[in-house]
């Protein structure tokens, strides 16, 4: 007979494993069936993140964002101490190089006092210098609480605690959901591999969450889209001159947080993500190119107003990603010192964003529920921050809507 699955999670990445972590922590007696459809964990966002513990400074109080990032920290850094996983809460400048900046940096700090971002404080250009000698700005904001982890080593280790709470809960690596239809009361998922039954599905599929969602039934107006971001190093010649993290004041206008200086967890010091419309949703080469994916994006009136709205940004970043010397002008605007020389090309990332009809993406964190599913539609930076808090969130809305005792 056919093993019938509990819940079973779609998607390897750092949501997927902490939806299904605390699914199981609750109901340790669930058969969980977590499938990725690539051969290992976190190979996609989860995987080539910057790897940078968020503070919860930038996002509107209120909002999803700002709880389950502030809520999902806490959780994320206990977690990372008990588990001995490599991170370090070694803080953040954002720094301020023009007059200009000052009024949205004074709204991103009103936003860390209402969401309860702890250790922040006010710098002078001198101050800026103490901490970062190399860095350039007229003021900053110090986050104490803003730190570095490695994500992938985070999503491995949650697999491992699921499947010591419960042996038999099962992970498949390069098994992909295909499609999914019934079976009397079970859902069926159909795989490259086969099929199997489970009595629940929460979807956590990052790029390709809009068409699994299609898939199984949920009627979406919106479109995932890519944006690809891609960073350079510090060689050896560069290195000293960043110590932490350094950030621009992001550009209201836009989601992302601008190119920023971020130390990892190995002692490399990456600057990046720029962020350049892909038209392959996992490609991480600067040519790569997908026919499926780029009539999805083509045939969807909000790619073209996105486009027309922000024609200028745009093009500027197409430019950059094959221009090292355009790159390094926007890196010199925090360390005007850098050269050439101290810049080497680095690894790319993919971000996934739920682009709305009007061009415009979703800011916030979107999930939603069938009565047998549910859908995280919506998970952009800071979700790997927010993962454990995410997981909540799908644990108590499963309890609600799948009516678990
Ligand atoms: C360049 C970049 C920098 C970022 N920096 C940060 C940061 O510093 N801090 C932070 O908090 N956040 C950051 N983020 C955001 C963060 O990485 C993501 O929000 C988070 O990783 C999302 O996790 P996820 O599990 O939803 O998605 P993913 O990690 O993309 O996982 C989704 C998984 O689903 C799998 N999948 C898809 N379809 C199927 C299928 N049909 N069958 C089986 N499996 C399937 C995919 O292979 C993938 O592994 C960054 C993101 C990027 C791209």
């Amino acid at each position: 007979m056919q093993k019938v699955f509990d819940v079973a999670v779609i998607g390897g990445g750092i949501v997927g494993l902490a939806s299904a972590y605390k699914i199981q922590k609750n109901k340790p007696n669930f058969k969980i069936l977590i499938l990725e459809k690539e051969d290992l964990l976190a190979p996609h966002q989860t995987g080539n993140n910057s790897g940078v513990i968020h503070s919860g400074i930038y996002y509107p109080p209120g909002s999803m964002k700002a709880k389950n990032c502030v809520d999902g920290r806490h959780e994320l850094v206990a977690f990372a101490k008990e588990h001995k996983i490599a991170h370090d809460i070694c803080g953040k400048l954002i720094v301020a190089t023009e007059p200009s900046e000052l009024p949205f940096m004074k709204k991103i700090y009103g936003n860390g006092q209402a969401n309860g971002v702890e250790d922040m404080q006010w710098l002078n250009s001198e101050e800026i210098k103490e901490i970062e000698p190399f860095c350039e700005g007229i003021e900053g904001l110090r986050v104490g609480c803003t730190g570095i982890i490695d994500y992938r080593a985070t999503t491995e280790k949650l697999a491992e605690l699921i499947l010591q709470i419960q042996p038999d809960s099962e992970l498949h690596l390069g098994e992909e959901a295909l499609k999914f239809d019934h079976d009397g009361d079970f859902k069926l998922i159909h795989t490259n591999k086969g099929s199997h039954k489970a009595k629940k599905a929460i979807f956590c599929a990052g790029l390709q969450a809009d068409r699994l969602a299609k898939k199984d039934g949920v009627k979406l107006k919106e479109r995932v889209v890519g944006f690809r971001g891609d960073y350079f190093e510090l060689t050896d010649r560069g290195h000293h001159k960043v110590k932490h993290l350094i950030y621009p004041v992001p550009n209201p206008d836009f989601p992302f947080l601008g190119v920023h200086f971020t130390r990892m967890t190995d002692g490399e010091i990456e600057c990046g993500p720029s962020a350049v419309f892909t038209f392959k949703r996992e490609g991480y080469k600067k040519t790569d190119f997908d026919l499926r994916d780029t009539i999805d994006a083509l045939s969807y009136s909000g790619t073209w107003k996105l486009f027309f709205g922000n024609m200028k940004f745009g093009i500027e970043e197409q430019i950059r990603a094959f221009s090292k010397k355009r790159f390094l002008k926007t890196l010199q605007r925090l360390i005007p010192s850098l050269e050439m020389d101290d810049i080497r090309p680095g690894r790319s990332g993919v971000r996934a964003m739920l682009l709305n009809q009007s061009g415009d993406t979703r800011d916030d964190f979107r999930i939603e529920y069938t009565d047998e599913s549910i859908h995280v539609l919506n998970a952009p930076s800071p979700a790997a921050t927010a993962a454990l808090s995410i997981g909540n969130h799908v644990y108590n809305m499963a309890q609600e809507h799948f009516n678990w005792d």
